[in-house]
């Protein structure tokens, strides 16, 4: 369970990110000079980087509330009129996460919303459908996506702010990592939050994991502080390899390399031989493993790079060597 008093609270806590966060803060500051609410953000990237998080600490240095809600929550748009309508004041945020998952039809309910701050809701049915346009409190939309291609161009056209977030380096990771046990007055070696933020595929949501089952090890033991050695002997328990890779991640590695040559494979035919969901597989395993340079996606499918074939300890086919 996450900790919630753990969560940074101003973009000084919140780590990293520093090109997004020194443009941030000339919009938030732009925008209270002029006494305008933010204009509608989208943010993108990978799941666990701190997007959610991001959007609370907006909210908090703006002073105003948020409300959160994500694509598959609002099935109607009966749905988007009642969040609209009921819980928003003048400067809100309403937080949509996985915004690539509205219906069509709550989409385009929200398009007069985010343009006007006007939202229509149909009453009755049939011959005696009649429209009623509401006025809505001017407000800012924060949606949040792992998957930007999906967003469709009339909407992704109505955001001011098109940012995304970038992999943490392991420095930045084991400074999210400190900064926790600091809170919860854990004392851990700098070499240690290191190792933690290195094994942690650049994701803060996987670092604070991982730095959680290391403090057990480290409870249990009864250290006084998180040795570099007990994080290197809890993260080796939990099945991770120095580049952070977890079985699954190997598996995946292992397939494209030995059932497939090396690709290139389509996402579909890989997804198949591992019996896992295509969209798992893109948009959770693939981006660290891009990252990391083991794998690339090409037109014709994922091809595995010779840093790949080292990294399973596999001999480098001829035609790999670069
Ligand atoms: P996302 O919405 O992108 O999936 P979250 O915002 O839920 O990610 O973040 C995942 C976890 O990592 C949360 O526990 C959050 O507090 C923490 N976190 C994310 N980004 C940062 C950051 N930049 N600094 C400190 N903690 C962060």
């Amino acid at each position: 369970m996450e900790d919630l008093t753990l969560r940074p609270q101003t973009l000084d806590e919140y780590v990293g990110q520093t090109r997004l966060k020194e443009k941030l803060r000339v919009y938030l500051q732009a925008a209270k000079a002029r006494g305008e609410p933010l204009d509608h953000m989208l943010l993108f990237g990978p799941p666990g980087l701190g997007k959610t998080t991001l959007a609370h600490v907006i909210a908090n240095e703006l002073g105003v509330n948020i409300r959160v809600t994500s694509g598959p929550a609002i099935e109607k748009p009966g749905d988007l009129a009642a969040i609209l309508t009921n819980s928003l004041e003048e400067g809100d945020i309403l937080f949509i996460d996985e915004i690539h998952r509205l219906s069509r039809t709550a989409e385009e309910h929200l398009y007069p919303a985010m343009e006007d701050f006007k939202i229509d809701i149909v009453l009755g049915q049939g011959p005696a459908a009649r429209t009623l346009r509401l006025e809505l409190p001017r407000f800012t939309l924060i949606g949040a996506t792992t998957r930007p291609g999906l967003i469709s161009s009339p909407l992704r056209s109505r955001f001011g702010i098109i940012e995304h977030l970038e992999f943490y380096t392991p420095e930045e990771l084991a400074e999210g990592v400190a900064r926790d046990a600091r809170l919860l007055g854990l004392e851990i070696e700098h070499e240690a939050a290191l190792e933690i933020g290195r094994r942690a595929r650049g994701t803060m949501r996987i670092a604070k994991r991982l730095f959680r089952r290391v403090r057990d090890f480290a409870e249990v033991a009864g250290d006084p502080r998180v040795t570099l050695e007990r994080a290197r002997e809890a993260l080796d328990a939990l099945g991770l390899d120095a580049l952070g890779l977890d079985a699954r991640d190997r598996k995946i590695l292992e397939t494209i390399l030995t059932r497939f040559a090396g690709g290139p494979v389509g996402l579909e035919t890989l997804a198949t031989a591992l019996s896992e969901d295509p969209q798992t597989l893109e948009e959770v395993h693939e981006p660290f493993l891009i990252q990391l340079g083991l794998i690339k996606r090409t037109p014709r499918g994922r091809v595995a790079t010779e840093r790949a074939y080292r990294h399973l300890g596999l001999p480098v086919p001829e035609g790999e060597r670069g």
